[in-house]
């Protein structure tokens, strides 16, 4: 199984360095715990191509040797076995893959013979005490002060260099990664863009693969907006038909698409592909509720959550956090002009990453209106009868929606997408939440800390934990 690539954040990443003394004159180490994500489905590959399962790593927690076991030197770094040994079997029991990582203080020396000796011998042990396990070893080496490189073992003597990307204020990706490269040979229409944000960050728009879950007024300028950036990949999910209502906002729609009652995903997969600048679109028409459309998400590197739906949010909210996946979650809110006070009206654009709080916390999902969305989802029958009683809180009247602020606040989302990879706001990188007031003339980053004890921003016992059954933690999904 090939692995695609390895996510750390920036304080996981700050406290490895730390451990392993980069900067310093020594040599350090530390070991940590990682999470997965098992790919089986390609949502780009062709239905009759089976895909090669891939594996995605998360850095899930540092686990730090205690000093004195610790032995550093100029040219060299070990560390008691039983601390390794201690690392397995909590890798074993707690699902995770085992990782050791170590520093070189000078830049320009790589991996040594003697690190591949150690670490094939580190691997053998851990294929000979798990047994028949799916587990890898990684391994992370600091050179100098700032590269990073990592490598992970499956099979005796021959490791796979694995690309390293950062989640943190921004989105860095630390080493090249090589076979991903999706640089298109037709590239021109892109050269005013690279003017402004240079080659690099071109190149890493077409790797992207982003997922774009909800197709409606925001979300179809997201995706016009994402083709037109030159992403790659995307990934479109929506259940929906176009209906008359949403003509007023629906980028790439037409009346015709109204009387055909086509699906949302199907117009903006017509509408992209007819641009002809390569974005390759993959579609899923069943609702994110399902695990297996949640799932696909995983293949992806960012997802923009453009739903009014709370299950959708809930959902999304989840896999930001157990995945290291940033989403980039979009909302709009309209109360129309009353007789004793003017019209309000607010977008809204949320950063979902560990270090930010959450949409639970920031009182965005009603959990109720989520539960309730997930009977009607799961049972309809019941969900009927409950409303037919009057158990059912939220309702489905048509909430106010204008194309001008749709759009305005789509733009805003993919701009945060921009702040984050092209290092337009220079190390403050993308907000944690901005909020834009169209009716003040006003835009805004908004704070808000984590809830004590919330099981996702608060603490960090889910970060990068990747699969686990049920998925995302969720029974009933
Ligand atoms: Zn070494
Ligand atoms: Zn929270």
């Amino acid at each position: 199984m090939r692995v695609r690539d390895l996510t750390i954040t920036d304080r996981q990443l700050a406290i490895l360095r730390r451990e392993c003394n980069v900067g310093g004159e020594l040599e350090g180490a530390c070991q940590v715990l990682c999470g997965s994500s098992n790919l089986h489905e390609d949502p780009w590959a062709d239905r009759h191509f089976c895909m090669e399962p891939e594996l995605r790593l998360t850095v899930h927690r540092p686990e730090p040797l205690p000093s004195d076991r610790v032995r550093a030197g100029n040219v060299s770094v070990s560390w008691d076995m039983d601390c390794y040994v201690s690392l397995m079997r909590k890798a074993r029991e707690e699902g995770l893959h085992p990782g050791i990582c170590h520093s070189h203080p000078r830049a320009g020396s790589p991996f040594s013979h003697q690190d591949d000796g150690n670490e094939d011998h580190l691997r053998d042990l851990l294929q000979r005490r798990n047994r028949g396990g799916e587990q890898v070893l990684i391994s992370i080496l600091f050179r100098g002060e700032t590269r990073v490189d990592a490598r992970v073992w499956r099979s005796a003597g021959s490791p796979q260099t694995v690309p390293v990307r950062v989640l943190g204020r921004e989105l860095v990706e630390c080493s090249q990664p090589s076979h991903v490269r999706e640089v298109r040979a037709d590239s021109s229409f892109l050269q005013r863009q690279a003017l402004a944000v240079g080659s690099d960050t071109v190149e890493q728009l077409q790797r992207f693969r982003i997922g774009v879950v909800g197709c409606g007024g925001t979300g179809s300028a997201v995706v016009t907006l994402l083709a037109r950036l030159g992403v790659g990949r995307l990934l479109l999910i929506d259940p929906d038909t176009v209906a008359e209502t949403n003509l007023n906002r629906l980028h790439g729609s037409t009346r015709q698409d109204v009387v055909d009652r086509k699906l949302k995903v199907q117009v903006l997969k017509g509408w992209v592909d007819s641009m002809g600048l390569g974005t390759r679109v993959a579609v899923c028409q069943a609702p994110l509720a399902n695990a297996v459309t949640a799932k696909l998400l995983r293949s992806c590197d960012v997802v923009f959550g453009c739903t009014d739906d709370h299950l959708g949010r809930l959902i999304l909210n989840r896999m930001a956090y157990f995945y290291l996946l940033p989403v980039i979650d979009m909302g709009l809110s309209i109360d129309p002009n009353c007789q004793d006070r003017p019209a309000q009206v607010a977008g809204r654009v949320t950063i979902l990453r560990p270090g930010n709080t959450c949409l639970l916390c920031r009182g965005v999902i009603s959990p109720r209106r989520a539960r309730e969305q997930g009977l009607r989802h799961k049972r309809p029958e019941e969900y009927g009868r409950q409303e037919k009683e009057g158990y059912i809180a939220g309702s489905d009247t048509p909430t106010p929606a204008v194309g001008t602020f749709t759009t305005e606040t789509a733009t805003a989302a993919v701009n945060e997408l921009l702040a984050a990879v092209a290092g337009l706001r220079g190390p403050k990188g993308w907000a944690s939440e901005r909020t834009i007031r169209y009716d003040l003339d006003r835009c805004r980053p908004t704070g808000c800390t984590p809830r004590d004890g919330c099981s996702l921003c608060y603490s960090s016992d889910n970060w990068g934990i990747g699969d686990v059954k049920p998925f995302l933690d969720l029974g009933g999904l």
